[in-house]
């Protein structure tokens, strides 16, 4: 049995003091970290609870675009209606996350920290992982590696990052809202993921006792044009092997702006900017999608049992395009 301090924290200054301490782990709904504490991934010293902290409003910024605390559930933040009415894609994204209940537990804070499914990763009996034991080794590279990633891998982990939501908001430039003892940041979404490198156990930028408090959605042009697309190995919830998070700004038949993200393809949601620009001011025809999806895979790498994900999210990239320049 494994031995760890529970605290509540009644406010932010006591929740930053915890959470400064070593081996301390922020808990909001748990749905990720109790999971892993259970399998022996994670051994926290501290627990620190911060479910209860006033961190859940969503309130229009000043700027018009849409600030969502961080403790909000993913059910909250998918069902509010300016969500539903701005960022569509957020809440398409949300909803094809997880089931009911998990969303009903799950906050938007953690499922930005959620850690990759990868099966070396969640089982240690199947073999080494460098992601839980740093210079360990990496099972899934010569091993059965049909989830993992095309872009961005290293040669220490091949892992990919699991949240649908973060793809969505990788597409719609959210900024990750974060305090710490020593004052606030604010983390653009493309720099708060990590890709694995030579340090494939730090998944995010996050410094040692920081707390996500909120994420920041900018007034949003997409909202009459966009598509949320996940493809999974069977229906019921399960983990995109590709997903799509697509958006257009459409002016006069014509591309004004861009947005695609992907997921199911790298260690953090992967915003595909050289496609962006091959539609920028173009008529979105098949041919033009295709041309940008081909763009969007330069560089993928496939390994034994996961090339297929690079035709099948070429594919998935222009059916998103698709759905999205179609939607109103
Ligand atoms: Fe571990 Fe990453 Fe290799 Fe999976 S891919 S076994 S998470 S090092």
């Amino acid at each position: 049995m494994h031995a760890f301090h529970y605290d509540r924290a009644a406010d932010i200054a006591q929740a930053l003091r915890l959470g400064a301490q070593p081996g301390a782990k922020y808990i909001g709904g748990g749905t990720n970290l109790l999971d892993l504490y259970k399998s022996g991934i994670e051994r926290p010293l501290r627990l620190v609870d911060v479910s209860r902290l006033p961190l859940a409003g969503i309130d229009v910024l000043p700027d018009g675009g849409l600030r969502i605390g961080a403790m909000a559930s993913n059910t909250a933040a998918a069902n509010h209606p300016l969500v539903r009415e701005r960022y569509p894609l957020l809440a398409e994204a949300l909803l094809a996350g997880a089931s009911t209940q998990l969303r009903n537990m799950a906050t938007v804070g953690g499922n930005l920290l959620q850690r990759t499914r990868c099966y070396y990763f969640t089982d240690p009996a199947l073999g080494p992982c460098n992601k839980r034991t740093p210079g360990a080794g990496c099972a899934a590279r010569d091993g059965y590696n049909r989830i993992h990633a095309i872009l961005g891998a290293s040669e220490t982990c091949i892992a990919v990052h699991p949240s649908d939501m973060a793809v969505a908001l990788c597409a719609l430039d959210a900024v990750i809202q974060v305090r710490s003892e020593s004052g606030e940041r604010a983390i653009g979404i493309t720099d708060f993921h990590r890709l694995p490198g030579d340090a494939p156990q730090q998944d995010t930028t996050l410094a040692p006792g920081e707390l996500i408090v909120a994420i920041d959605l900018p007034p949003s042009p997409f909202a009459a044009h966009s598509h949320y697309l996940k493809v999974r190995d069977r229906a019921s919830y399960a983990f995109a092997l590709v997903s799509v998070a697509a958006a257009l700004d459409l002016q006069d038949g014509k591309v004004r702006e861009a947005r695609i993200a992907l997921g199911g393809v790298a260690h953090k949601p992967w915003r595909a900017a050289s496609a962006e620009a091959e539609l920028r001011g173009q008529a979105p025809t098949d041919d033009v999608l295709r041309q940008a999806a081909q763009r969007a895979l330069e560089g993928a790498q496939g390994f034994r049992h996961n090339a297929f994900k690079i035709e099948l999210a070429q594919r998935a990239i222009v059916r998103t395009l698709r759905l999205a320049g179609a939607s109103a």
